[in-house]
């Protein structure tokens, strides 16, 4: 079956004569180190080749080319025509603007209506807007050279269902570089071009039978570039197997080689503006879906120039797909002064918005206006959040409940906020989704939330000595220094101090200081895995650590097994504590918490050996222990375990002081790069840090 084209007068196109064109400036991958490459007398040949095959099947136009503007031969980024509506581009490189102006005489000139586009958003005609033959539908691309927020003012002028598509991959930074819409309602488009909800905006709105993904050869020939006329598929080239997919439809692909054009990143559909685009009217009332595009305005306060913070606040917006526009801006024209921006943030849907206003909220960005109270929704299934719930940080929140800010209980990170309105006044709780209990109330979406960051926090001085980052050999003693004082001024005023610890502890000799900082007061609490008890247990029993004699550092003849003797020593006198009750273990990392009854939790995993009988292979019973142990700590000491340091740092709110050594730099910056500056990351050999701390608390 052929198909048809929504009217039966031959298509009418707009070309420009490459007269003037040529590589001369680099707005687009493909123009990377092709500046005066493009071959004047190929590319009119080429040029002309095309017109020859289009002219067979439609009617074209042309505008005179002008000097000085060598891609106003890509007529289909001058604008987008509509019926006889023209909506002139707002081009989002200077080295284009000037095209415009003789577009939009050409068009007033021959008679058509010129609609001004709203706003101030690029906006790149033909280029992002693809309109589906036939049906009153927009495909809208965004992400690249045309801004989201354009398409709020498309919607005002033109009266169409816009899909919003978000390109990924600045080689097809415009949409028609990478998505074809054919009459029938069928597409041929690269997915891989395209961010995956993008993907799943067409996978919803066109059948899988209507839908050809072509491949990456066909995507970097521009296949998808195509002018489509009638049962005909004009394109630079296509591959065998694109072609008797077409061909299925009953489309005929004439390859029209325009390689000259590429070097400037257009090709055969770049070089053609339709003029006949005769859209039907939204004939039914769900047919006109009116655009979901977001906006919310926030503001932002802090040293948002020095720190980088404002980047970060516009790089996640933009990363996850939103689009924003500043309002006003303060600049901190002294380094002890803040800087203030107000913006508009843009997204697809309110739920995109949400999420991303959820990470702006993180980095101390505040929601502007009239402050709402936060949306809760019940929860329905035990254990399972509402699905817009609101994912929690680890810095002190408040949420507006009944007009009222309520602080947060049980700050940590990756859980759900639960508010409880049967007391007076209202109580707001993180919780882990799985602890979620049908019919609590939980926080969705990101009203009615305020977030205190470090940035904003008065710890800010006090700590400055110490300030987030990971430090090397050289300043480790000083480092151990401010350690030792914190440490000291902890113990004396019975605050709490958590250590976290993995067997290189003991491995590397650490142990006896580490007992000896427990024994001295300045442990209140041990957390680690099975291998940390093992590897203590072994060297108090036997002398040596995974068979090495901790006194000579060599391998002991049948000291292979000695961590198996220790794990089946214990289990033969019941556990640790009763080992140690039992007078049967003396010395070491657990007979000190043992004897100074300070609590520790052994968290499982699937290497251990035994496992010792206080070991939780019950990992959600373990979690909770580990919390239990965590709430109210002052100070965290990270010693030599990745699995449990980061399983850790989630639980810890910010305040808490976070010390993470390591001999690995990454493990160090990921666990002291909360963005929170009570945080210090040590990248040292554990045993040599604990022995330098040990002798500056416990001199003797
Ligand atoms: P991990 O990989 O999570 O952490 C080890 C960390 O120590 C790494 O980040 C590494 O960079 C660091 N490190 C290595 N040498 C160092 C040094 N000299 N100084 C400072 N840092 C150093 O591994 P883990 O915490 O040892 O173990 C993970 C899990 O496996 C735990 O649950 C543990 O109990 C279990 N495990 C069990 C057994 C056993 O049952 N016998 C043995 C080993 C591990």
């Amino acid at each position: 079956m052929t198909p048809k084209e929504t009217n039966d007068a031959r298509p009418k196109l707009l070309l420009c004569r490459p007269d003037f064109y040529g590589v001369q400036y680099v707005i687009n991958p493909w123009m990377e180190g092709n500046i005066g490459r493009a071959d004047p007398n190929k590319a009119r040949a080429q040029w002309d080749g095309l017109v020859e095959t289009l002219s067979q099947h439609a009617d074209l136009e042309f505008i005179e080319p002008v000097d000085g503007l060598p891609d106003m031969v890509f007529t289909a980024n001058c604008g987008l025509l509509v019926n006889d509506t023209f909506i002139p581009s707002r081009m989002r490189y200077a080295e284009r603007r000037g095209e415009t102006p003789y577009f939009v005489e050409w068009f007033r000139d021959h008679g058509y209506e010129i609609a001004s586009l709203g706003g101030e958003g690029a906006f790149e005609g033909e280029g992002d807007g693809l309109l589906q033959l036939g049906e009153p539908l927009l495909w809208s691309g965004y992400g690249v050279r045309t801004s989201l927020q354009s398409y709020a003012a498309v919607n005002e002028v033109l009266d169409l269902r816009i899909h919003l598509l978000r390109l990924v991959d600045e080689r097809f930074y415009h949409l028609d570089t990478c998505f074809c819409p054919l009459p029938g309602g069928r597409v041929v488009y690269y997915p891989d071009a395209l961010h995956p909800e993008s993907r799943d905006i067409i996978h919803k709105v066109i059948k899988p039978e209507d839908r050809i993904e072509v491949s990456t050869e066909d995507a970097l020939n521009f296949a998808c570039n195509a002018v489509v006329l009638g049962g005909r598929y004009v394109c630079n080239r296509a591959t065998d197997d694109l072609r008797s997919r077409l061909a299925e439809w009953g489309f005929e692909v004439e390859m029209c080689p325009v390689t000259e054009f590429m070097l400037s990143g257009g090709a055969a559909k770049c070089l053609v503006l339709r003029l006949d685009h005769a859209v039907p009217a939204a004939s039914t009332e769900t047919e006109t879906i009116a655009l979901e595009l977001c906006e919310t305005e926030v503001e932002i306060q802090g040293d948002l120039l020095d720190t980088g913070l404002l980047t970060r606040v516009l790089d996640e917006i933009v990363d996850d797909g939103g689009s924003f526009e500043i309002r006003d801006f303060e600049a901190g024209l002294r380094a002890d002064q803040y800087s203030a921006c107000e913006l508009s943030v843009y997204a697809p849907s309110r739920a995109h918005l949400d999420r991303i206003l959820a990470r702006l909220l993180a980095l101390g960005v505040r929601v502007r206006g009239e402050e709402n109270d936060a949306s809760l929704q019940p929860v329905l299934k035990p254990g399972v959040a509402p699905a817009a719930f609101y994912s929690t940080t680890i810095y002190p929140t408040e949420v507006r409940v009944a007009g009222s800010w309520i602080p947060v209980v049980r700050q940590r990170m990756d859980a759900a906020i639960v508010v409880d309105e049967s007391v007076d006044p209202a109580a707001a709780t993180c919780r882990i989704i799985r602890d979620l209990k049908e019919g609590e109330r939980v926080v969705c979406g990101a009203e009615g939330i305020r977030i205190h960051t470090a940035a904003e926090s008065s710890s800010h001085e006090a700590f400055e000595f110490m300030g987030a980052g990971a430090s090397s050999e050289r300043r480790v003693e000083g480092i151990i220094e401010s350690i030792a004082w914190d440490m000291d001024r902890i113990r004396e005023r019975n605050g709490k101090i958590v250590v976290v610890a993995g067997p290189v502890v003991v491995h590397t000799g650490g142990a006896p200081h580490l007992a000896k900082l427990i024994a001295g007061g300045y442990v209140q609490a041990l957390l680690g895995g099975n291998a940390i008890a093992v590897h203590d247990i072994e060297r108090a029993l036997y002398g040596t650590s995974l068979g090495v004699d901790m006194e000579r550092g060599i391998n002991v003849l049948g000291g292979h097994r000695h961590h198996l003797d220790a794990i089946n020593f214990i289990r033969d006198h019941g556990s640790i504590r009763d080992a140690v009750d039992q007078g049967v273990l003396n010395s070491g990392v657990m007979y000190e918490c043992v004897k100074h009854n300070v609590p520790f939790s052994l968290a499982g995993s699937i290497r251990d050996d035994g496992p010792l009988p206080e070991t939780k292979m019950d990992l959600v019973a373990a979690q909770a222990e580990y919390a239990e142990l965590l709430n109210g700590a002052d100070l965290i000491l990270m010693l030599a375990s990745m699995l449990h340091a980061i399983g850790v740092g989630n639980m810890t709110p910010a305040g808490v002081r976070l010390i993470c050594v390591d001999i690995n730099p990454a493990v160090v910056t990921k666990l002291a790069d909360r963005g929170s500056l009570e945080s210090v990351g040590v990248v040292t050999d554990v045993g040599s840090f604990l022995s330098l701390l040990s002798r500056r608390l416990i001199p003797s």
